[in-house]
């Protein structure tokens, strides 16, 4: 394991003497985080032609949601450029920080914090991931696309804003527990702008669904073996295609069904490496080869999903 691999805590901070430029990535579980691999590989690379970035690196913290707020504070004193938040973090953050960025702010969560002179400016690079994930492993944009939206948590908010700032065709949102996905349509309705934006229930899902659409999953169900399957795609009109937000295991249930029903499909890896590209974007404001990150993650993409 090298140091960028330890799992430290804030308490280490205490003795912090790292001397070149600090990110990390703050979770609770976060022991199998796939970033610290993409992020350093990418640095490594950078560092190649443009020597600063050799004395960057990426690290990864075990913090409590309890400790977060006091925690963000603590990074900043001790000088670190910038973070990525992961479970449970996104949300609780968004009230510790000094600015948020537009596209964030509608999402309600920030994934990507990045030192500015008076505390962190929060952005949330998920929706950008999920754009050119779906381009890259399924050939997919959301414009003028018809989208099933599985979910009704975080991730499913980032996605459900994403295709309505790209004015897919129309969005339907089906979740598990119906008070949940209520409320996302309503924080979601003012961003709709003309957009038909519909919630089904996902046992029984509605006879006017469009044939061709792009259904994504965005639910935790498949993360574990014996998880229901998030909707039954046999009772949907054939889709266009299948993307499933979960990476590990790299072919769930849902993605299993797509390809006995022959429809392209393509699980979550591609969305993460993107969403982590554009916060070393952010950060570096160098160009960031996405292929070097995704090289490490597949790499390490034995352990558990996070
Ligand atoms: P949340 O905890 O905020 O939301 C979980 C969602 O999953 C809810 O809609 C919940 O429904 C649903 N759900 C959970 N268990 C089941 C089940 N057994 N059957 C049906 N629905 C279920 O999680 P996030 O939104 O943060 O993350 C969702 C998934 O997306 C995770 O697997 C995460 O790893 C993945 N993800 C992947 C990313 C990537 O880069 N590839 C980025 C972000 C997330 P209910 O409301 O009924 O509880």
């Amino acid at each position: 394991m090298n140091t960028a691999d330890t799992v430290r805590t804030p308490a280490d901070l205490a003795h912090w003497s790292f001397s070149g430029t600090a990110l990390a990535v703050l979770g609770h579980p976060i022991g199998h985080s796939l970033s610290p691999a993409m992020h350093n590989a990418a640095l490594a690379g950078m560092a190649r032609d443009q020597e600063p970035f050799a004395a960057w690196k990426y690290f990864r913290f075990d913090v409590l949601p309890e400790e977060l707020p006091a925690a963000l504070s603590l990074f900043h004193r001790h000088g670190f450029l910038g973070l990525n938040l992961t479970v449970p973090h996104k949300v609780i953050a968004f009230d510790h920080v000094a600015e948020i960025e537009p596209a964030a702010r509608q999402i309600g969560a920030v994934n990507t914090l990045l030192r500015t002179e008076h505390g962190w400016r929060g952005f949330n690079t998920d929706g950008h991931g999920l754009a050119l994930g779906l381009r890259e492993s399924l050939g997919a944009v959301l414009e003028d696309a018809h989208v099933i939206l599985l979910g009704a948590g975080g991730a499913a908010r980032a996605a459900a804003v994403e295709c309505l700032r790209r004015r897919c065709a129309s969005l339907w949102i089906a979740n598990r527990t119906a008070a949940r996905l209520d409320a996302l349509l309503a924080v979601l309705k003012p961003v709709a702008d003309g957009v038909p934006l519909r919630g089904f229930d996902p046992q029984s899902p509605p006879a006017g669904l469009p044939a061709g659409a792009l259904v994504i999953n965005a639910t935790s169900a498949g993360l574990h073996a014996g998880d229901p399957l998030p909707v039954d795609l046999a009772r949907l009109p054939r889709p266009a295609g299948v993307f499933d937000m979960i990476y590990n295991p790299p072919a769930t249930a849902l993605l299993r069904q797509a390809a006995e029903l022959g429809v392209p499909h393509a699980n979550g890896l591609s969305m993460l490496v993107h969403q982590g590209a554009r916060a070393l974007e952010i950060w570096t404001g160098a160009q960031v080869q996405a292929p070097v990150m995704m090289r490490a993650a597949l790499e390490k993409n034995h352990g558990t999903n996070g």
